[in-house]
């Protein structure tokens, strides 16, 4: 089977590594395209029983001015083209305002969400339940990640959790 994932989160928490991660060596295609209001995709992982397509969702980080309000929209009305939401957060983090705009503009779409607790290299898991139980309440995730990007924890548990969404 294959699928598009988009991949979404304020600067910073780890989105490229993330990707970097998964691509690695099996990188089929990486587009550098300049970014627009639309989606691109910026790679693809084909594993023997599926095709992952990642795709970036720019201009949800922050609305502040009217252009980034339009591509907040753009961003949002293009969601519904993913199979699968990653929202990426920084793990044992407070909550930003820009987490809580971009969580806002989540709910305007049905597609499976993942939250995705990134940087659990740095934390005790321990650290992660408040702010598991934090996000539950602000939006029903269909599944919450703790990874690591950088070290790779986690991220064969994502992949196969992404597989089942497919
Ligand atoms: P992006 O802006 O969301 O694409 O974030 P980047 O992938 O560029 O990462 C931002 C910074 O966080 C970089 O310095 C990364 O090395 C670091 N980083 C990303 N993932 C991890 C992680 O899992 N653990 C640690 N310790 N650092 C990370
Ligand atoms: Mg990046």
């Amino acid at each position: 089977k294959s699928g598009f994932i988009g991949i979404i989160g304020r600067p910073n928490v780890g989105k490229s590594t993330l990707l970097n991660g998964i691509l690695g060596e099996k990188l089929a295609i990486i587009t550098s395209k300049p970014q627009t209001t639309r989606n691109r995709i910026v790679g693809i992982f084909n594993r023997e029983d599926a095709q992952f397509i990642f795709v970036d969702t720019p201009g949800i980080h922050s609305a502040r001015t009217p252009l980034n309000r339009l591509m907040v929209r753009t961003a949002r009305e293009t969601f519904t083209d993913s199979d699968v939401l990653l929202l990426v957060v920084e793990g044992g983090q407070e909550t930003t305002p820009d987490d809580l705009l971009i969580i806002e503009s989540l709910k305007a779409t049905s597609v499976p969400k993942f939250l995705i607790l990134n940087k659990i290299d740095l934390i005790r898991r321990e650290q992660l339940l408040p702010q598991m139980d934090a996000y539950r309440n602000l939006h029903p995730f269909a599944e919450m990640i703790p990874i690591s990007a950088l070290t790779g924890d986690g991220i064969p548990l994502l992949l196969d959790e992404l597989w089942k969404y497919l």
